[in-house]
């Protein structure tokens, strides 16, 4: 019916004009076409909840000035709000840390774990000109290390030799050493994920934590998770505890509700995201972006 929710806002509040303040009723109407554009962009049903709170506070009372129609208030209100709560302009990841700096990939198989592993090495080589070396963990999937080995090749970033039968813990302390010995600025530690959060991967997570001592803990994951993502991020946040995460698949039809989710629950800033299958297909977060985009 309406294109988008300035539209939407429009229809329900620009009738007002004139007089004066928004009252507790416009809000709640107004409210209500909020919290269908951001269950129609996926974002957690709890985050939405507590977001309409915020604006609402935000909103009821708010003196309508003669420039502007109600409705573009609201919009600007709600736009305000959404890039506050999705975080800074600009995170990135942080290398400030004796050498070599260890970061530490977590999140779910088929998440673009081993991708952004690739990515993020070949980021910190091309444009901070940093030594890096990745490393595969996963010792679950046959082929996982393998595939990371190949994207080195790929790439032209080093990986650490496979040495079959290996336990991740072992490879994680070889691969740390081996960075020392070798000058490397930078060790990634690509870690094994499974289809769903269990016991045995939390686990497994913080004892290559443990090993490690990473600077960084970044959580991957798809953009076009919906409902899910709060579990995923407070999870992975409660048991492991991250440092930020990077978005993949941003590229993909998903209006990115899972950023608004993710950063609710952790407080965790979104690093960066994944736009494409293609080494270079790594951005900046720019949270305006995903205002707009959320809001449709
Ligand atoms: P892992 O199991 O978490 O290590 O996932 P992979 O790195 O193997 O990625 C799974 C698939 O998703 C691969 O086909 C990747 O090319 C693809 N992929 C990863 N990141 C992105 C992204 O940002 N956009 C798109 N379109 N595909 C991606």
């Amino acid at each position: 019916m309406f294109e988008n929710l300035q539209e939407r806002l429009g229809a329900i509040l620009n009738g007002l004009t004139g007089r004066g303040a928004l009252s507790e009723a416009d809000v709640s109407a107004a409210l209500r076409e909020v919290r269908r554009a951001l269950i129609e962009a996926d974002v957690a049903l709890d985050v939405v909840r507590s977001f309409t709170d915020r604006v609402r506070e935000k909103a009821v009372g708010a003196t309508v000035l003669k420039s502007v129609k109600p409705g573009q208030m609201v919009v600007k209100i709600v736009h305000d709000e959404l890039v506050e709560m999705l975080g800074s302009e600009g995170e990135t990841i942080s290398l400030n840390a004796p050498a070599p700096v260890v970061i530490m990939m977590v999140g779910l198989q088929g998440s673009g774990k081993t991708t952004t592993t690739a990515k993020i090495a070949k980021r910190l080589t091309d444009r901070q000109g940093k030594k890096v070396l990745m490393a595969s963990l996963d010792t679950r999937r046959p082929a996982a290390q393998e595939q990371l080995k190949q994207l080195g090749e790929q790439t032209g970033i080093a990986t650490l030799p496979i040495i079959p039968e290996q336990l991740p813990t072992d490879i994680a302390r070889r691969a740390v050493q081996a960075a020392k010995l070798g000058g490397y600025d930078v060790v990634i530690l690509d870690t094994a994920g499974r289809t769903h959060i269990d016991e045995p991967l939390m686990v497994e997570m913080a004892d290559i934590k443990k090993v490690s001592s990473p600077h960084e803990i970044l959580l991957v994951a798809d953009s076009l998770t919906g409902q899910d993502a709060v579990n995923l991020a407070r999870n992975f946040d409660d048991r492991v505890g991250i440092t930020g995460i990077v978005l993949t698949r941003m590229d993909g039809d998903g209006r990115g509700g899972a950023a608004l989710s993710m950063r609710a629950v952790t407080g965790k800033p979104i690093k960066l995201i994944g736009t494409g299958e293609k080494m270079d297909a790594l951005e900046e977060f720019h949270p305006r972006r995903v205002a707009d985009r959320i809001l449709g």
